[in-house]
């Protein structure tokens, strides 16, 4: 058993320490992976089998988006459970044990768990806590928490990913300073980070065009045009082809409204049931409201899955954000 440590200081190797006679090490992150998640998960793998060649290591995310394709993360990710125990793992971008999904077993069978995270709402579930609440991105975090001299051009373009996609393109009020530093640093390594930027934030396939100018369409006001929602069905989904990671950017495109302050997705994963993306612009807390029906996230950027009729789901979330808005 291990005395859990909070530190801000501890690096990946001396954790790796912690556990001498370890053999082997996974690492995952959240159900429905963005580009914090792929990108925490490529860095850390690469950089354990650079720093411990000794070591047998696994990523496992349920799902990786074609989008991570220019940094070969489906080559460097597994996507089926690996038939071992892990000694240690790393659970990435995860505010919380149940975000894990299928991986949850091994992190609970782990002798070391390790939880680097960014999340306000994270707690620090594991015997080795780095957490930032205020950090743009687990992605950044990590940076910190690496040796220089084995960050190479594949562990930076994994990195930038993460931050870049966190931070909407270093928009977001989690971006610092320090934020930037760490891109800039990483650019000095060499990174195709217009490639990186316009992968996650400029390029859309026709079928995210047609998702998105369908939810625009169908969007709709409340609360004096301070909230906007929209609705994504199963119906919809399956009429364009199209795939959850397609969803990826439209909560934010409808965020852009001029005069909205909330930005709801409801997008519909099975018969009464929603994943429910928010964010805001100004002064709603909407990690307080996501917190609320079970999720989590961050003040301006939350989320969280519902169960009900789209009415139900709707009226609870409004009457939630009332208080607020
Ligand atoms: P999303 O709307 O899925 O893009 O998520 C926005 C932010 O909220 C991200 O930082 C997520 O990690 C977090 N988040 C989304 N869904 C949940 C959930 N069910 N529980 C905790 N955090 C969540
Ligand atoms: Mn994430
Ligand atoms: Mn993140």
């Amino acid at each position: 058993m291990f005395e859990s440590i909070n530190t801000d200081t501890i690096d990946i190797k001396e954790i790796l320490d912690l556990k001498k006679d370890a053999k082997v090490v996974m690492m995952s992150g959240h159900v429905r992976p963005d580009g914090d998640c792929v990108g925490a998960c490529v860095a850390v793998k690469k950089y354990i089998e650079k720093v411990r060649p000794d070591l047998e290591v696994y990523a496992y995310l349920s799902v990786v988006p074609k989008v991570f394709s220019y940094m070969n993360a489906e080559d460097v990710i597994t996507t089926t459970l690996p038939d071992k125990k892990a000694d240690i793992f790393f659970a990435l971008d995860l505010s919380s044990p149940d975000r894990m999904g299928d991986a949850r077993a091994y992190f609970d069978d782990a002798d070391l768990k390790v939880v680097m995270d960014h999340h306000v709402s994270n707690e620090g579930f594991g015997d080795v806590n780095v957490i930032d609440p205020h950090g743009s991105s687990a992605c950044e975090l990590l940076y910190h928490h690496m040796e220089k001299d084995y960050i190479d051009k594949k562990i930076a373009e994994a990195l930038y990913t993460g931050i870049v996609t966190d931070t909407g393109g270093f928009c977001f009020p989690d971006t610092k300073k320090s934020t930037m530093i760490v891109a800039g640093e990483l650019m000095e390594i060499g990174i195709n980070f217009q490639e990186i930027i316009d992968s996650n934030l400029n390029n859309r396939t026709y079928t995210q065009s047609q998702l998105l100018g369908r939810a625009l369409t169908e969007s709709m006001f409340t609360f004096d045009r301070k909230c906007i929602f929209t609705t994504i069905t199963m119906d919809m989904m399956n009429l364009y082809e199209a795939e959850t990671e397609d969803i990826e950017g439209i909560v934010e495109e409808l965020r852009a409204t001029i005069g909205v302050e909330v930005a709801i997705l409801l997008h519909q994963i099975g018969f009464k049931e929603y994943k429910v993306s928010l964010r805001s612009k100004d002064y709603v807390d909407v990690s307080k409201i996501a917190v609320f029906f079970g999720g989590g996230g961050h003040l301006r950027a939350a989320g969280v899955e519902m169960y009900g009729s789209h009415r139900d789901v709707l009226n609870n979330l409004l009457t939630e954000l009332e208080s607020q808005i």
